[in-house]
């Protein structure tokens, strides 16, 4: 078949020069110029497995078309296959109609099931525990005082509290990347199922009795209003001794929840951090301003990062070009278009399909 891959706005690349080699043994690749650049991937890793190509030649040329994000309408054409390694099909979903008129498949490989066996093709998680990790740098780097206990001739500095809020995989990498810098850690989430997690990496899980809610699949409910009430209320205390407090609360295909509420904020100390990396969907901090620094008429500052893994383009790079490859390997058992249909994890991430009868 022949695969054609894009660049990406926010210069992350899912091909690596080896995953191109394999690749190439069964379908012939093209490869926009300069795509993999920020990974340091240069052209010139890939000429002797795919030809380097506009993108305009790729739309085009290629069967099988695959880019990290929705191409715009404009660069969609009739009967192909459109593969995103994010399709945030929960808030896009609009876009299948596009897909209908020009009898054209659409995939997206962040529909996928979170089970074991696609783990590793799990471009949500992969990214997920860049961005974990990277809030902590940030909050450190933001943060005024010592992370760790110092003893020093010039006196003794105890460690920094970081609460961790919303322990998926995203807030379990910042929670184990907080302890090695030595700080004191504490989390919560409303999955009560997360707190041998937290313990497992030296964190100090925060009770908040008579809110839980978990989906099947292990995803979060939205809560009610009373609930979130309580939850705020039973929060408030250990967000005001924090000194860093990261917040990655979401639950798919709705608004973030908001948990950190002005009051909490106007009682937090001088020169605490707020990292809220929910800020894309409205954050979780009311306020949090996407991408923009706020401080605090009290001295807090509240981050916003909506794309960290992107400020990490070699590992965030690396990791997609795996999960990208693990899952072409299963959809693409062949030379030419022959998916299992009736895999689970081909039906979760088939976004239209103009051979269906389904809808
Ligand atoms: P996510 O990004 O959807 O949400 C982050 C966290 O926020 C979740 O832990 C959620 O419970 C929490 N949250 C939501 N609302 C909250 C609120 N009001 N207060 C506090 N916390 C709140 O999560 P994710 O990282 O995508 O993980 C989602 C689930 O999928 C988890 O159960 C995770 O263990 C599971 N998972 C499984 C696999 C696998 O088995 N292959 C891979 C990745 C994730």
């Amino acid at each position: 078949m022949r695969l054609g891959f894009l660049t990406s706005a926010d210069g992350r690349f899912f091909l690596s020069p080896a995953h191109a080699k394999a690749l190439a043994a069964t379908h012939e690749l093209y490869i926009e110029k300069g795509a993999g650049k920020a990974a340091y991937w240069e052209d010139s890793a890939y000429h002797e497995f795919a030809q380097l190509k506009t993108r305009d030649e790729i739309l085009e040329k290629a069967e099988l078309i695959i880019s990290l994000e929705p191409l715009d309408q404009a660069e969609l054409r009739e009967k192909k296959y459109y593969l995103n390694l994010f399709s945030y099909y929960a808030w896009e979903s609009h876009r299948v109609e596009t897909y209908k008129k020009l009898q054209s498949t659409w995939l997206g490989i962040d529909r996928l099931p979170r089970s074991t066996r696609a783990q590793s093709m799990d471009v949500l998680s992969s990214q997920a525990s860049i961005a974990g990790y990277r809030a902590v740098l940030l909050g450190a780097q933001a943060l005024k005082k010592f992370i760790p206990m110092l003893t020093t001739a010039a006196g003794t500095y105890p460690p920094a509290r970081v609460l961790v809020i919303g322990v998926g995989v995203a807030g379990l990498q910042a929670l184990a990347t907080a302890k090695r810098l030595g700080a004191q850690t504490y989390a919560y989430d409303l999955r009560p199922a997360v707190k041998e997690e937290v313990q497992s990496v030296g964190a100090k899980f925060v009770e908040v009795p008579g809110v839980s809610a978990q989906e099947e699949g292990g995803y979060a409910k939205e809560l009610p209003p009373q609930m979130l009430q309580n939850q705020q209320q039973a929060l408030f205390d250990t967000v005001i001794k924090s000194d860093v407090v990261i917040t990655t609360a979401q639950v798919p295909g709705k608004a973030a929840p908001r948990i950190i509420t002005k009051q909490m904020v106007d009682h937090m100390q001088p020169g605490s951090v707020i990292v809220d990396l929910a800020a894309a969907r409205g954050g979780n901090c009311e306020l949090t301003q996407p991408d923009t620094p706020v401080i605090t008429p009290n001295g807090v500052q509240i981050l916003g990062p909506t794309n960290l893994p992107a400020q990490q383009p070699v590992d965030a790079s690396m990791m997609l070009s795996r999960n990208l490859y693990a899952y072409l390997q299963l959809i693409l058992p062949s030379s030419t278009w022959n998916p299992p249909v009736e895999d689970e994890i081909y039906q979760a991430t088939l976004l239209y399909d103009p051979n269906s009868k389904l809808p």
